[in-house]
């Protein structure tokens, strides 16, 4: 995230660091304590008293020896009478442990001793204190000081000095800087308006909403949004992480919540934003039995957001890519009841994401930002913001003035598949079988109808894993896709096996990221699109979470679960062999373009697309040439 120069981390809680001195004060004295009260109750055992066994003690009570006994919980003090002294260093008094003996008071009695009962002394009382809470202090002592190790600035501090609360008294966001998410935009500016001006709404009547929901993938400006919104409103910037707030402590998270909304609520008209929520969030009926801190977390945060008065104009806005695990309870009327969905740009809003970054880059009249936005479908707010910053720093590096269109593509590349590798030599069996490999994929998807152009052939090998690519250029972007073109896309991801397989007789484990692909386009059209004459249109599948990986949980029985899988196999096995037979059909400009591929290790769309023409045009020309000799 940008923007943060004028954030300050805030002084929430600064007390932390005198309150982990009281801490060490409290333990040192508990300590002093603990000696002082051992030594002196030492001094008592040792000088003062002795203890004696029963029988002893029932012996001198018969001898008449004992003048009083004080009767004690455990046990009983004996003092002697005085013509039983004997030298200078007899004790004071002796003791001995009670013991079931009902006859005691009898004896007693009958040797007329003078007999008392008291409680327990209060010397004892306090030992059993202290030896009962000291090991307690220790504990929490070492807890402190490992915490304060780690940086956390104590048990103390918890809650308190550490909760990492940023507060911007201006953003300086506004909506302009927001790109490409209008309708995100649009919902939220009803929420500006709350902000600005929110007696005008409390005069007529209406509720004003407390908080609201940004969902969508990561990088795609909802953090950006939420500052927006406070930047148009003027109003300052509360945020922190869902993440900080849970803590190992129970009732951490919870204090830190209520902190929060202290000092928020002091600031009103303000912004809190929860960056994150899912993990304070998540449905507490989990079933992996509950988490208390947690709970308890979320629980204050529910009952934070019912106590606050909104018409002083304090919003919660809320952000998560994991909708579907939060607590129902929270997206209750009267918490976060509306949701504003962040999406991945389209076309459109890829440009306009690009044009607001470029705003501040030096760029030449090469540059076309619609095309860039093309290239780059399926690449969210950030990833658009970080290929203009790796263009501008390119065009620096190669000694120029201003970005250029070469510039931003080679920094799509950059921020897709990785840098060039330039330090991975391949040998020239391996530059052969990656470049047949990636002519593969290219060859069967120009001479399909549904795939998409060609843009660019390389086998410079990437810093992220790729030993060569062909880089797709949509002509436009489309939101559905045909069955013809899922299995056309499952065609040409298995054109480089086929290639391979075609030409060396062998295979590698190149294909393992196309085998992975084409795996689940297929699983995806059997169980979720309804594409297979099998199981028609049942849907087998449910997507987990959307936003991140899109991850999904089969939900069949098992026995159609293992007919998934054959017909997976049946459609995946189709695609390899029209692949195979595609390329056998066209195996000289397979070699062709391999060839020059190894030669020059990067070739454009344009270049590739003229080798296929005129090699199409001299065996057409050839056959002529056949059916006029013959
Ligand atoms: P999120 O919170 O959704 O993960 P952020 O708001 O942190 O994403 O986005 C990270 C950065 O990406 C922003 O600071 C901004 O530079 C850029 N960005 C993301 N989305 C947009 C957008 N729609 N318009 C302009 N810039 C964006």
């Amino acid at each position: 995230m940008s923007n943060q120069d004028n954030q300050n981390p805030n002084g929430f809680g600064g007390g932390g660091f005198r309150r982990g001195q009281t801490l060490i004060i409290i333990v040192i004295a508990a300590l002093l304590t603990f000696t002082a009260v051992s030594f002196f109750k030492g001094k008592l055992h040792d000088g003062v008293s002795k203890e004696l066994p029963y029988n002893e003690f029932l012996q001198l009570v018969k001898e008449e020896k004992v003048q009083s006994v004080v009767i004690e919980n455990t046990q009983i003090k004996i003092h002697l009478k005085a013509d039983q002294a004997g030298s200078g260093d007899r004790p004071e008094y002796y003791t001995v442990r009670m013991d079931e003996d009902g006859d005691l008071m009898n004896r007693l009695f009958e040797a007329g001793v003078e007999t008392r009962r008291e409680r327990q002394d209060t010397a004892g009382i306090l030992y059993s204190i202290v030896s009962f809470i000291l090991p307690f202090i220790v504990v929490l002592f070492f807890m402190n000081f490992m915490m304060r190790r780690m940086g956390n600035g104590g048990i103390m501090g918890v809650g308190k000095a550490n909760a990492k609360v940023y507060v911007q008294k201006a953003t300086g966001v506004s909506f302009a800087d927001v790109a490409g998410e209008d309708e995100a935009k649009e919902s939220l500016t009803e929420i500006v308006d709350f902000l600005h001006n929110p007696r005008k709404f409390t005069q007529i009547g209406a509720k004003l909403p407390k908080g609201a929901l940004l969902v969508g993938p990561p990088g795609t400006g909802k953090t950006l949004l939420a500052k927006a919104v406070a930047g148009e409103a003027h109003v300052p910037f509360y945020s922190l992480s869902g993440s900080d707030f849970v803590e190992m402590f129970v009732g951490v998270g919870a204090s830190r919540v209520r902190d929060l909304f202290r000092q928020a609520q002091e600031n009103a008209p303000c912004i809190i934003f929860i960056d994150e929520i899912d993990a304070i969030g998540k449905s507490r009926d989990s079933r992996m039995g509950g988490n208390d801190e947690r709970e308890q977390t979320l629980n204050q945060l529910l009952s934070e957001m019912d106590g606050f008065d909104s018409s002083k104009g304090l919003l919660v806005l809320g952000a998560t890519n994991r909708p579907e695990i939060l607590d129902p309870a929270l997206l209750r009327p009267g918490r976060f009841d509306r949701r504003v969905i962040v999406e991945r740009p389209d076309l459109k809003g890829r440009v306009a994401i690009l044009k607001v970054h470029a705003k501040d880059v030096l760029m030449d009249d090469t540059v076309d930002l619609e095309a860039i936005g093309l290239a780059t479908s399926g690449a969210v707010g950030s990833d658009l913001a970080n290929m203009i910053n790796e263009a501008a720093i390119l065009a620096v590096k190669n000694g120029r003035r201003a970005v250029c269109q070469k510039d931003l593509f080679e920094a799509v590349e950059v921020v897709l598949v990785g840098k060039e590798k330039k330090d991975r030599i391949m040998n020239q069996k391996e530059r052969r079988i990656v470049s047949y490999h990636e002519v593969g994929h290219a060859l069967i998807s120009a001479l399909q109808k549904h795939s998409e152009p060609v843009q660019k052939i390389t086998i410079v090998p990437r810093t992220m894993g790729a030993l060569g690519y062909v880089m797709y250029v949509p002509e436009e972007e489309t939101y559905l896709k045909s069955k013809q073109e899922l299995e056309d896309m499952l065609v040409s991801l298995f054109g480089g096996r086929a290639a391979e397989e075609i030409v060396f007789g062998n295979v590698t484990t190149g294909a393992e990221n196309d085998i992975e692909k084409a795996t689940g386009i297929a699983k995806a059209m059997v169980t979720r699109y309804g594409m297979s004459d099998s199981f028609g249109l049942m849907g087998l599948a449910t997507t987990e979470d959307q936003y991140l990986s899109g991850r999904t949980v089969m939900n069949c029985a098992d026995v159609t679960a293992a007919e998934v899988d054959e017909e997976v196999k049946r459609i995946l096995k189709r695609a390899y062999t029209k692949a195979l037979t595609m390329l056998r059909e066209n195996r000289d400009v397979l070699d062709k373009i391999s060839d020059f591929l190894i030669n020059r290790e990067t070739i454009t769309g344009k270049e590739f697309m003229e080798i296929l023409r005129r090699t199409k045009e001299d065996a057409v020309l050839k056959r002529e040439q056949n059916v006029i000799l013959v």
